[in-house]
């Protein structure tokens, strides 16, 4: 199969692939587009069934950075990595210096961070080889963890969802429903409550549920979460969790929430736009930890994190406006709005 024949392919500047037979390491980094600045994102370890597949999720993942990196107003570029293998049994020391070697051999293109089956200190011996990772820094309020940021900008852009909505700058008394109670969710639940809002949470897992639950939230089986008769649904749990099938049962007037790509195709966003529900798009809601992620490499600290994860809940504001005037589902908005910011504009003839 060629890269450039991928359907998930999309003018990327380079792919790179990785073969360390010593440690077993099986890596591709994939740089979308560096107009604005290094491409920065994850570095996902996980046992793909075909190279093709894992060249299709870095392909896609690298490109949703761009557009991710561009909306949170940071000099970034959008790029991704995939280590093929089981964290569970494949990782170890041997592999992931060779991938920190691999990265180090791109000169700074690309800048890795953690990502899912990858940790903070996997980072750390990343780092041993290579001056490019972010996200790992120590002493921090959070230890490098970005969650609480991008809560924190979850939190931003719910209130700007009820402000464009409702003319409502007050959280008192809304009714919030959050799927997934773990590291994002339970913070986010934290600033709702602390706002005043009633949070109901739903987690398969118990021991996640049970810390949400002494926060003050309000368990609820994970069957009902998304059917919820509330203000607000907050999917952080996982991806594809907005499809043809659960579309129709969303109650909520907004959906805001953390998770990656929660519309299993973009259709999804024009149908929530067709029934009166206001979207906000996830990579632009939970830019909080990429945000984060950014000044504690620019900066050595998270010092200026906070002021900048605000800003999301102005840049919605602007998607919500201009889906409104244009009658355009949100999602659609902010692809268009990022791409004014990273592709340079198209040439015409010379009057
Ligand atoms: P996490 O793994 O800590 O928590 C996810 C939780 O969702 C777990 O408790 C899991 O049991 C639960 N879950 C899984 N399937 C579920 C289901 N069907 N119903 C209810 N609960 C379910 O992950 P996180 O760091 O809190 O991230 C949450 C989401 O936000 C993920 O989609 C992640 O990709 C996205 N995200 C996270 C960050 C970050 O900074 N952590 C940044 C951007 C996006």
């Amino acid at each position: 199969m060629s890269v450039f024949n991928s359907t998930s392919f999309d003018s990327h500047e380079l792919v790179a692939f990785k073969n360390d037979p010593r440690s077993g390491l099986r890596a591709i980094v994939a740089i979308h587009n560096t107009a604005l600045g290094p491409a920065l994102g994850g570095c996902r370890m996980f046992p793909y069934a075909s190279p093709e597949l894992a060249v299709e999720d870095v392909l896609r993942l690298s490109r949703g950075m761009s557009y991710k990196s561009a909306l949170a107003g940071l000099p970034l570029g959008g790029g991704k990595a995939v280590i093929i293998g089981d964290p569970a049994t494949m990782k170890s020391r041997s592999l992931l210096l060779a991938m920190g070697e691999f990265i180090e051999g791109l000169n700074g293109q690309y800048i890795t961070a953690e990502d899912s089956g990858t940790s903070v200190a996997d980072l750390k011996i990343i780092g041993e080889r290579t001056a490019y990772v972010s996200g790992i820094m120590d002493g921090s309020q959070f230890g490098g963890d970005p969650s609480p940021y991008t809560a924190q900008g979850v939190f931003y852009g719910i209130k700007a969802a009820m402000a464009f909505r409702h003319n409502e700058d007050s959280l008192q008394g809304v009714r919030v429903a959050v799927q997934g109670a773990g590291s994002v969710g339970r913070y986010l639940s934290k600033l709702l409550i602390a706002a005043g809002a009633e949070v109901f949470i739903a987690d398969l897992n118990a021991a996640n549920l049970s810390l949400a639950q002494t926060m003050g939230a309000i368990p609820v089986p994970v069957a009902d979460v998304l059917g919820l008769d509330v203000d607000v649904l907050a999917p952080c749990a996982m991806g594809a969790v907005i499809d043809e099938q659960t579309v129709g049962l969303i109650n909520a007037g907004i959906v805001a929430g953390a998770a990656n790509n929660q519309l299993a195709m973009p259709i999804q966003g024009e149908q929530l736009r067709q029934r009166g529900i206001l979207y906000a798009p996830d990579f632009v809601i939970n830019a909080g930890g990429i945000i984060d992620v950014y000044y504690q490499r620019a900066e050595g600290s998270s010092n200026s994190s906070a002021a900048h994860v605000e800003r999301i809940g102005d840049t919605l504001q602007e998607i919500f406006a201009r889906a409104e005037k244009t009658g355009v589902a949100t999602a659609q908005i902010a692809e268009q709005l990022a791409e004014e910011i990273f592709l340079p504009p198209v040439k015409t003839a010379a009057a």
